[in-house]
């Protein structure tokens, strides 16, 4: 009868060993929604306008996408945009 007893306890003890050792290894940090922060709004680029060659902020520049050459002028204003595009006019 005693080692019955014994073997409960023994067993009740093993079971709350055991229970919380499980706990702990269930507990582990599971914090990967890290707070990615988006870096594709680059602020610090400086274009030259090809009218007045002043340095203007890309962001801030005024886009024109060229006719023949595939690629993309920035001005620092509307009217050397316009400039620009009178003056390539007059080439042809
Ligand atoms: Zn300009």
């Amino acid at each position: 009868m005693k080692l019955l007893v014994i073997a409960i306890l023994l067993y009740i003890g093993y079971r709350l060993i055991i229970g919380d050792w499980k706990k702990k290894k269930t507990n582990r940090e599971e914090n990967t929604d890290q707070d990615r922060q988006d870096d594709s709004t680059i602020t610090d680029v400086l274009v030259e306008d090809p009218v007045c060659h002043k340095l203007v902020p890309k962001q801030q520049a005024i886009r024109l996408k060229h006719k023949t050459k595939e690629e993309i002028i920035y001005f620092c204003s509307e009217e050397c945009c316009k400039q620009f595009v009178s003056q390539e006019g007059d080439k042809e």
